[in-house]
């Protein structure tokens, strides 16, 4: 992920992005009605889409037999602290209890809810403060002229307002532009709904590309920025995309510790958090008071995992910023390993690592050891801030020789983590020119290379977008 430096939706001028002419994109229309039961639902953490049925899949779940459950908050620790100076994003590490078997490189899906704060203020706007917990139906109007209208999979039959504005809608995703002319239709101040309606216009295709695609002003901003604008809670149920469950990657080995557990980090942006990791700050928070609970499900295996039977192969293993959870799952697993299979044949470990300080590298004092004891063949770490950036392409460029010849043996697999498709493209240009270098290649040769070992499963990758 790269941070985009969103707008502070305080700061952004719409007058700036009204325009004097303009047609409106086609609003999308209104199919579903509210019906209250008369009846009142006590507010619960329980995930409202967990009520949805069999219907609603949950994305990459490993079977049907593992649904998303709530699993205990068992420990946290802060990694790194954030840092302005230097753009460092505090990492915290989070212990949960598990309930399902799984190996290093695994990963989980976290089923995010919206804040308390956000959803309370948006009661408010839609004049639903005292209905917040009235029990209501989701239906097609009558008549309804739209062939294929339905009510979301992801809205449980019987409901509350607080419930879906919690637990069911993305009110952070990025609105489209029928939606923007439709949200233009409920807003009563002028300037307000120029704003919303000309956005939605073809005229407006710059700006609609600079506010909304580029610094990712989300359906939130919208609304602090159109104080008038208040949609139908109908509206808001029918076109807001689900909130969807979010991966993370397990950091530890399971045979770290004789009891059901797993340990995740996750870094938080210091300007507007995102969902899941905010409700993920405020679950640590509460765990100090209290028994906090995450919601929680395994996610499918794939090849980016570290078992043992892996031990007598090589890895190089790449990792940018909290990139490296993973890789701290596979070097502690092989620990666990080596420490029962005392005479195995071992394969060798490099790891190349890239922070923005050494403050900021997660388990700094862990990796020394593990280069101390014969876990890590190969340490090598880098710092993009400071007097001297350096980044970890440089790191292999500098190493290409060996790299490509160890990366070469049939027993290597090469791993890349990195929080981010630009950081991942530059990683995967420093191995271009590594084969060019060590292999005597062109660029396209090189280029060609680093495919067929994709395709060979030599080189795997993990992208946190
Ligand atoms: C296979 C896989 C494994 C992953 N493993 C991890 C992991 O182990 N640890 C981890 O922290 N993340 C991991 N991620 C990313 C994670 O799933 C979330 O995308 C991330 O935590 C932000 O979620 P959010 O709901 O808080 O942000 P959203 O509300 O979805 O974010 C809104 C916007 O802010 C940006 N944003 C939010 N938080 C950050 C951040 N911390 N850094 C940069 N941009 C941000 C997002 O890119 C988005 O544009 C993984 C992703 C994948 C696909």
């Amino acid at each position: 992920m790269v941070d985009t430096g969103s707008p502070h939706p305080d700061k952004t001028d719409i007058e700036a992005y009204i325009l004097s002419e303009y047609i409106p994109a086609k609003p999308l229309s209104s199919n579903l009605e509210v019906s209250f039961t008369g009846e009142e639902q006590a507010s619960s953490e329980t995930c409202a889409q967990l009520r949805c049925g069999d219907f609603l899949k949950f994305p990459f779940a490993r079977s049907d037999s593992h649904r998303p459950t709530p699993a205990a908050i068992k420990g946290s620790k802060v990694l790194v602290a954030a840092d302005k100076a230097t753009g460092t994003k505090r990492v915290v590490e989070l212990v949960l209890e598990s309930s399902f078997d799984y190996q290093p490189g695994d990963t989980i899906a976290v089923v995010p809810s919206n804040s308390p704060e956000v959803v309370d203020a948006l009661l408010t706007r839609l004049n639903l403060k005292d209905k917040a917990d009235a029990i209501f139906n989701l239906k097609l109007v009558l008549n309804c002229a739209k062939k294929n209208a339905k009510v979301p999979a992801h809205i449980p039959p019987t409901t509350t307002p607080r419930e879906i504005l919690t637990h069911c809608l993305a009110l952070g995703s990025v609105p489209q532009k029928q939606f923007l002319s439709a949200l233009a239709g409920f807003t009563s101040n002028d300037r307000e709904r120029s704003f919303l309606a000309g956005l939605s216009s073809k005229q407006a295709t710059d700006h609609y590309n600079s506010l909304i695609l580029e610094q990712g002003l989300s359906f939130s901003d919208i609304l602090d920025l159109c104080a008038s604008c208040k949609p139908t809670l109908a509206f808001l149920a029918e076109h807001l995309p689900r909130l969807m469950p979010r991966p993370y990657s397990i950091a530890n080995s399971p045979l770290d510790s004789g009891v059901q557990e797993l340990r995740i980090i996750y870094s938080q942006l210091s300007h507007k958090p995102g969902v899941t990791t905010s409700m993920l700050e405020a679950k640590v928070q509460q765990a100090d008071k209290q028994p906090a609970k995450v919601v929680i499900y395994p996610r499918l295996s794939n090849s980016f995992r570290y078992t043992e039977q892996d031990l007598s192969s090589n890895q190089i293993l790449i990792a940018v910023g909290t990139g490296l959870a993973p890789f701290l799952g596979f070097l502690e697993h092989k620990e666990q390993v080596l420490k029962q299979q005392l005479h195995q044949d071992r394969g060798q470990s490099w790891l190349y690592v890239g922070a923005k300080t050494q403050e900021a590298l997660l388990k700094r004092d862990q990796l020394l050891a593990w280069q101390q004891s014969t876990v890590l063949s190969r340490l090598r770490t880098c710092y993009s801030r400071g007097d001297v950036p350096c980044y970890v392409q440089t790191l292999l460029e500098e190493d290409a020789d060996e790299l490509v010849e160890l990366l070469l043996k049939p027993e290597t697999v090469l791993y890349v983590c990195a929080d981010g498709a630009k950081i991942s493209q530059s990683i995967a240009n420093g191995l271009g020119v590594c084969l060019q270098k060590a292999l005597h290649l062109n660029e396209e040769e090189a280029l060609r290379r680093l495919k067929e070992l994709k395709t060979q499963g030599k080189y795997r990758e993990d992208v946190w977008l």
